[in-house]
């Protein structure tokens, strides 16, 4: 199983990150499996950073096999969504950055990738006319609207495919809009997808 991410996909997030959008294509990363964490796990702070931010997402999840997809035909290849957490070593990422080098251990952590329970995409009308926020301790802390992806789903879907054969059971993040933040012992983190909660997690 793989995890696509895509990184500065939200106007919003790439102002607060000063980073100007000059990509055309979608700014692309990769998690490896084990940075899963689901069914309300606890996410255990790691021991090598100051500075583990969240990142709320739309999460989708792959369920055909597919390579060279047209963008017209990405929504066969996808039935479910989600909330999920890219969970960011902020000061590794800065660190990697200013060296020009990869950005794996700031990224792709054991637990890195929360996801909260999947549901049809069916019980969506567009999947680019989604709302979606994180509550820390009860408090919401970023909302977002799908309707604002620089990048579509379908394009990603797409643009992801020309390089990397899809399987099903591959889980794409979709990058965060303004309002990342740190994460500290005892946190509360749920996620709601249009009002419903499908994330619910501590942090120990
Ligand atoms: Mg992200």
């Amino acid at each position: 199983m793989k995890i696509f991410a895509i990184g500065l996909n939200y106007a919003s997030h790439n102002r607060e990150m000063k980073r100007l959008m000059e990509h055309e294509d979608p700014v692309l990363f990769m998690k490896p499996d084990t940075a899963l964490l689901k069914d309300g796990k606890p996410f255990f702070l790691p021991d090598f950073s100051e500075e583990v931010h969240y990142e709320t997402e739309l999460v989708v999840k792959i369920n055909r096999l597919g390579k060279n997809i047209a963008e017209r035909f990405a929504h066969r290849y996808y039935n479910e969504v989600t909330v999920g957490i890219d969970f960011t070593a902020r000061d590794l990422q800065r660190k990697q950055k200013e060296h020009g080098l990869p950005w794996e251990i700031a990224k792709g952590f054991d637990n890195s990738a929360a996801i909260g329970g999947f549901v049809p995409k069916s019980e969506f009308a567009d999947i680019q006319d989604i709302r979606f926020r994180l509550d820390v301790n009860g408090k919401p802390v970023q909302q977002g609207h799908t309707a604002e992806m620089i990048w579509t789903v379908d394009k990603i879907i797409s643009y992801i495919s020309r390089f990397f054969t899809l399987k099903i059971g591959d889980i794409l993040f979709t990058g965060t809009p303004a309002g990342v933040g740190p994460v500290k012992i005892d946190d509360h983190l749920q996620g709601y997808m249009e009002g419903r909660k499908l994330l619910d997690f501590k942090v120990k």
